[in-house]
């Protein structure tokens, strides 16, 4: 079966990942995308007034609901620990899911093979999926893109899609949440008094 797998930290999840996600699953034909939040993010530590890990899997849980090709799944949380990206894809991998396709930022190919753990090994795993974030200009991008099909094999698709830039840190500072997040996930935001709203 055909599997996208969008990973990240989700606080909050917005806009920007289910659009991703839905493009990625129509170009590429993905039966399924799993919404994986993160346990703890190597590579950034989450701020003061961040929603906890539970809250961040509600939030996603919700986020997914209404999609039936959109799955959330906790097992980076359930495995506890930091939570590296290909742990989780040698996980899928030995459970049966043998064509799997990484969707990710354009920030995130940047910083691809030299932020990653064992970036070689995920190439092998997975496919990857790039949509554009309107961070990088296009031809780094596919100056980095050619390198890594060619120093590890990557197989790398750029997903044509409308750009959002959007990033969950925008959303928390400006308090963008009945825009820039599914109605689902600003009730919750709203409900729950998170990132320093006041409950009503
Ligand atoms: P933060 O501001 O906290 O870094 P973020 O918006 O970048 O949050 P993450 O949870 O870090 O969200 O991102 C998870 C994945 O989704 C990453 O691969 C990231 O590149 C991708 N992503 C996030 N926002 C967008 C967007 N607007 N368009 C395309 N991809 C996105
Ligand atoms: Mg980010």
């Amino acid at each position: 079966m055909k599997t996208g797998v969008l990973g990240g930290t989700f606080n909050p999840p917005h806009k920007g990942h289910l659009s991703a996600a839905e493009h990625t699953r129509e170009a590429l034909g993905l039966e399924r995308v799993l919404f994986i939040p993160t346990n703890l993010p190597p590579h950034k530590t989450l701020p003061d007034g961040s929603a906890t890990t539970q809250q961040r899997c509600d939030m996603v849980r919700l986020m997914t609901k209404p999609y039936d090709w959109a799955v959330f799944s906790d097992m980076e949380v359930r495995r506890g620990g930091a939570s590296y990206t290909v742990d989780t894809l040698r996980a899928l991998h030995t459970a049966g899911y043998d064509n799997l396709t990484l969707i990710v930022g354009t920030d995130m190919l940047m910083s691809f093979d030299v932020c990653w753990r064992a970036p070689e090994e995920i190439a092998q795993l997975a496919a990857l999926a790039v949509v554009a974030r309107g961070l990088h200009d296009r031809p780094a991008l596919h100056k980095k893109a050619e390198l890594l099909r060619q120093t590890m094999d990557a197989r790398i698709f750029f997903v044509e899609c409308p750009v959002l830039t959007i990033s969950s840190t925008e959303v928390r500072e400006m308090g963008t949440f009945e825009q820039m997040t599914p109605p689902e996930v600003a009730a919750y935001i709203r409900e729950h008094g998170l990132y320093h709203r006041d409950s009503e």
